[in-house]
């Protein structure tokens, strides 16, 4: 059932536009300024590239691990269910939710620090400037423009999705100079939901993951309170049922619970505030969308444990140390010799030395997992990843 639209919604034809002037209704069926900007991100090379990306696993030969594509999937299906539970565009939401990780390098953030090292003289690397970047720039499908001319609430919500930006990168403040995206306010409401949908996504298939690896010890998980409370419940409920049963079962609830508490704090947060057009939204000072105070603390807590247990497991430490050489390797590479570079991006390599090296972080940024593993055993010989699927 479709929800009637709240008056603090994004509407598709109240949007700024397009930096790029085009007919918004074709002949490719009847779509909205946001269903257009959610289909060209589905389309986009950038997006079928995080198949092969790592979220938490590198590389993983498992077929049942998240990548950074089913992460978003995900993370749609959950922004989604809140978009149109409060109201909002579902469709903005959906395109900020499916494109919020494609500025995402290879081996999730150990690809992320490489690079940042190795632009150390060009303005470092930030994922969420070269989604910008990725959007505005790289992606080139269409024949009188770069990028894929994405609506302006699109771009904006990307930006700031969590929350305003007074210091942006250099990556943004290219982003921003090209499309004024009024940095320094707050998003909208959609993409707050997007951000907060992000969290609860991951929170929760990471425990799944991580246990699957074997990783996470399933005991330990059940230290943490909130755990433990939807486990008795769920234990409870479906007595002698299968533990892996119970554990999706698990998952599955606690999604809910945190999907529930992001409703109701958010509906609160709108009625305190008396917001009532998307404008207030971006004018309210504070983020509107998100966790209630209680969830925030039990949330801050669940994240610390999948920090210590999880993320910073000692084989995820050498997973991560085997990517960082990766990376840096490659780039040292491209940079001595950019002829070892593909055709076009040599032919396409600028003129000053900032420029250029940007230029090869595009084109390492843009890796797959898969790929850059292949570069790096031609040019340097084995990776040494632990075996964890
Ligand atoms: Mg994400």
């Amino acid at each position: 059932m479709n929800q009637p639209r709240a008056s603090f919604a994004c509407l598709p034809d109240a949007s700024r536009g397009r930096l790029h002037a085009e007919p918004d209704k074709g002949a490719r069926g009847p779509r909205t300024a946001f269903q257009r900007d959610r289909d060209r991100i589905i389309h986009s090379i950038s997006f079928r590239r995080l198949k092969h990306k790592t979220q938490v696993f590198v590389a993983p030969d498992g077929d049942h691990v998240r990548t950074r594509l089913t992460h978003s999937l995900e993370v749609a299906q959950i922004g989604r269910t809140i978009a149109r539970t409060l109201g909002l565009d579902e469709d903005l939401t959906e395109a900020l939710c499916l494109a919020h990780d494609i500025g995402h390098p290879p081996f999730g953030h150990a690809g992320e620090r490489a690079l940042e090292e190795a632009m150390a003289g060009a303005g470092g690397y930030d994922h969420n400037g070269h989604s910008l970047r990725v959007l505005m720039r790289l992606e080139c499908p269409y024949p009188l423009w770069d990028g894929l001319n994405l609506s302006w609430e699109t771009l904006e919500g990307l930006a700031k999705h969590n929350g305003p930006i007074f210091a942006p990168n250099w990556a943004l403040a290219e982003a921003d100079a090209a499309f004024p995206l009024d940095l320094a306010s707050h998003a909208s409401l959609e993409a707050q939901v997007a951000s907060i949908a992000d969290d609860i996504a991951y929170d929760n298939h990471d425990i799944d993951d991580g246990v699957r690896a074997g990783l996470l010890d399933f005991d330990e998980v059940l230290a943490l309170p909130h755990i433990k409370a939807v486990w008795d419940r769920v234990c409870a409920t479906y007595p002698g049922a299968e533990p892996r049963r119970l554990r999706a079962e698990l998952i599955r609830q606690n999604i809910g619970e945190m999907v529930n508490d992001v409703i109701g704090a958010t509906r609160a947060r709108i009625a305190e505030t008396g917001i009532e057009t998307a404008a207030d939204v971006r004018a309210a000072g504070r983020q509107i969308g998100g966790f209630s105070a209680a969830m925030a603390v039990t949330e801050k807590a669940h994240k610390a444990f999948m920090y210590e247990r999880l993320y910073h497991h000692p084989s995820q430490l050498v997973a991560a140390d085997a990517c960082r050489t990766v990376i840096s390797t490659l780039f040292a590479a491209y940079q001595a010799n950019p002829a070892l570079l593909p055709a076009e991006w040599q032919a396409a390599m600028p003129e000053s030395a900032v420029a250029r090296i940007r230029h090869i972080a595009d084109f390492v940024a843009g890796m797959t997992d898969r790929y850059a593993i292949a570069r790096f055993r031609e040019l340097a010989g084995p990776v040494d990843l632990p075996e964890i699927f």
